[in-house]
């Protein structure tokens, strides 16, 4: 490498480790990222997640803490949870949960005891673990209920959803996901919550950045919580915030701290900030609608290349592809692209006959490949690339994955991430 050494202290203190991180730098930079959940944070994201915030130890809330020094502190989480209200339109917000599922185990605390019903969507037909599935805490301490989407058509059948409300009385309803090509209708989850007596937990960890900007609808006016990592579309930190009206304020910021979590991390509180800063921006709005024209463009590419898609394509950043006519298996397809230079991960799709280990589907996005500023015309270079690699998948051809990596390599040179200073 020409370029001067990165990570100075690093390198001299732990230099196996600064290896690590470097490949990873170069590893990103030059492979094709379509993991749907994942995403380049700017300079200014990761600056802030790495700072002396680190050192402090702040638990309660600005104004009300359990060790002094907070001068700075308070003002660092004054500004995240502001920003987190304005950005979304809500209430109130808490912006310490340590990630996702620890946000959603909050939202448990906060509105259930042990035991009780809750429902959320099945983890195969697309809802996240922590929405009552069984091998989770949530599904182990709770009783989940679960449903999914039909197969004929791969959406959600309200009446299916309204009828189970019914009869199972859940006390919390999850609506959203990890593996929904679709526009979520949060006005008709927040019928069926009234008429079951629920709360309504709209779950936004993946779509949180295209509601930001303005690309998908909000579900500030219709859910109780809002539950939100803050590192997928969002594009902050590894994060997470709980956000809802004033009523619920006092529940979630108790379930929080201290019913599940001792000190915020003080670092990633100062990075969330930051990116709510960047996707209040005009240039965010744009990012986001951007994705979601891309995702369309891949998913109209990958149509019309023979590909299976979940619900026949996607509203918002993911598609879900069924490689069932393609006679390749999930997990195949997945690990040849892998060595082709592009990153997916394999994933069930609603009704598959394989296990989850070996499934059916891979899950792709388009949320990394257009914060590097690809656009809709680039594709088709991206789908044929992707059928080239699960053609050569199902052939087991090394000649052409390596062929394809290094045309790969060759776009995402032309396009540099933001953060990577390799
Ligand atoms: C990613 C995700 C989570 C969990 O977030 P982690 O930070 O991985 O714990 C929760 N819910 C949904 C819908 C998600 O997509």
């Amino acid at each position: 490498m020409s370029l001067p050494p990165l990570h100075p202290a690093l390198r001299a203190t732990d230099p196996e480790l600064a290896e690590l991180i470097l490949a990873e730098e170069q590893l990103q930079a030059t492979t094709l990222r379509l993991i749907p959940s994942e995403n380049y944070v700017s300079a200014a994201v990761l600056e802030a997640s790495g700072t002396v915030l680190q050192n402090k130890y702040s638990e309660g809330y600005a104004g009300r803490r359990y060790y002094e020094g907070q001068q700075n502190i308070d003002q660092v989480e004054r500004l995240a949870v502001s920003r987190a209200k304005d950005l979304f339109g809500v209430e109130h917000a808490n912006v310490q949960p340590y990630s996702g599922s620890p946000a959603n185990l909050a939202v448990y605390l906060a509105f259930a005891e042990p035991g009780d019903t809750v429902m959320g969507m099945a983890l195969p037909m697309g809802g996240h673990l922590t929405h009552g599935w069984g091998v989770s805490a949530t599904g182990r301490w709770f009783r989940g209920v679960q449903y999914g989407v039909r197969q004929d058509t791969g959406l959600i059948d309200f009446d299916e959803v309204r009828e189970l409300a019914l009869k199972e009385r859940p006390k919390i309803i999850f609506c959203g996901g990890t593996a929904l090509p679709r526009t979520i209708d949060f006005a008709a989850f927040a019928d069926i919550a009234r008429e079951s007596g629920a709360v309504l937990v709209a779950d936004i960890a993946h779509i949180a950045g295209l509601i930001a900007g303005g690309a998908h609808p909000s579900p500030a006016p219709h859910a109780d919580v809002i539950s939100t990592t803050t590192h997928k579309t969002l594009r902050g930190p590894r994060g997470a915030m709980l956000m809802s009206r004033e009523e619920h304020a006092k529940a979630i910021d108790k379930a929080v701290f201290p019913g599940l979590q001792g000190g915020p991390h003080n670092q990633t509180t100062a990075a969330i900030a930051v990116a709510l800063r960047e996707a209040a921006q005009p240039s965010f709005r744009s990012y986001a609608h951007a994705v979601v024209a891309n995702a369309r463009a891949l998913a109209d590419e990958l149509l019309a290349r023979g590909f299976d898609l979940v619900s026949g394509g996607t509203d918002n950043h993911l598609i879900l592809m069924d490689l069932t006519p393609k006679d390749v298996p999930g997990k195949i397809a997945a690990k040849a692209l892998d060595r082709a230079g592009i990153v997916v991960n394999y994933n069930t799709v609603p009704y598959d006959p394989r296990k989850p280990f070996d499934p059916s589907g891979i899950r792709i996005g388009t949320p990394s490949l257009t914060s590097r500023g690809l656009g809709t015309d680039q594709m088709a270079a991206v789908a044929d690339w992707i059928d080239r690699g699960v053609t050569a998948a199902g052939a087991g051809d090394e000649d052409a994955l390596a062929a394809i990596r290094s045309e790969v390599a060759e776009l995402m040179a032309a396009h540099p991430a933001p953060g990577l200073t390799g």
